[in-house]
């Protein structure tokens, strides 16, 4: 039988024809018959994709051919072999909407002024050698960090990646600009963009967690300093380093522990809240608080779907 694999990967360097990157790489992903979401950008390159172990593999050793993403750092986990509806490959202004494409420099040797890269042992090091005046700061969406953070974490309160620039210029972190500040998210690609924006911000000591929380929780599984679940884009919604996982998230109906978001059952509303096993069937059929103050009794979606964000 077919192993089923995920890859997650992204690469800055500067591309001079995006949209030739774009046909070829669907062309590639199509052939190998894969699913996900690749975006090119004319910073370079962000994918999420699933197949069988031998497709992605060729698809990797291909993609890697390209000089400028010869060096991509790939990182694989298990998947189910309908973990994405479909294949969506897809030039944007950005790799990671943080609204400002003018924001971040990117040359041969990938993003200019970022934060100094962490290995999982360097982390675990620093935060051993300097305790608390380490920050840890999470570089992904508030919800994403309800269901799993690092122990301590500073969770920023954004809704969106758009919103960080605006969180940072707040000055609501000022104080935290003399200290150890580690940036991290889920493979390592917002924080790429983020540390350089603390960095370009006046933040004195800024790290970024290479390869993520993936990376992270792959090597440390339920030990490390990481708490709870991971919040992946997917089909698998959550994914958990090991078996003795104690979840973070609370129900939104009955306050049981869950680290399942759900959409709200009205399609046309992209809420997303957290729900346990047994209130999962009254939550599917009904709508969210917002949406039925707006739209009443609307017809509601039959089937769970992708959620988005
Ligand atoms: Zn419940
Ligand atoms: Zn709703």
């Amino acid at each position: 039988m077919a192993v089923n694999k995920i890859v997650l990967f992204y690469g800055f360097a500067p591309l001079a024809d995006p949209e030739a990157v774009r046909l070829w790489q669907r062309a590639l992903a199509e052939r190998w018959e894969l699913t996900g979401r690749v975006i090119v950008a004319a910073h370079g390159i962000n994918a999420t994709l699933g197949g069988t172990v031998e497709n992605l593999k060729q698809y990797v050793r291909t993609t890697r051919s390209y000089a400028p993403f010869a060096g991509v750092d790939v990182k694989w986990s298990d998947g189910t072999g309908r973990d994405f509806p479909r294949l969506s490959v897809k030039v944007r202004p950005e790799l990671v909407s943080f609204g400002d494409p003018g924001a971040v420099r990117v040359d041969d040797g990938g993003v200019v002024g970022g934060g100094a890269r962490l290995t999982p042992d360097e982390l675990d090091a620093l935060v051993a050698e300097r305790g608390d005046d380490v920050v840890l700061f999470d570089g992904r969406n508030a919800f994403e960090a309800a269901i799993g953070r690092f122990r301590g974490a500073v969770v920023p309160d954004v809704a969106t990646t758009r919103d960080f620039v605006a969180e940072l210029d707040s000055g609501r972190y000022d104080d935290l600009k003399s200290r150890p500040v580690v940036t991290y998210c889920t493979g390592g690609v917002r924080c790429e963009v983020l540390s350089s924006l603390m960095v370009e911000r006046g933040f004195s000591e800024v790290y970024q967690l290479d390869g993520g929380i993936v990376r992270y929780g792959e090597q440390r599984g339920d030990a490390g300093l990481w708490d709870g679940s991971l919040y992946v884009f997917d089909e698998r919604r959550h994914v958990e380093f090991g078996d003795a996982t104690v979840p973070l998230g609370r129900c939104a109906t009955c306050a049981a522990p869950t680290a399942l978001y759900e959409n709200c059952g009205d399609p046309s509303c992209s809420t997303l809240t957290l729900c346990c096993d047994d209130c999962v069937g009254a939550h599917r059929a009904a709508q969210c608080e917002a949406c039925s103050a707006v739209r009443p009794g609307a017809e509601l979606r039959d089937t769970r779907s992708w959620a988005r964000v």
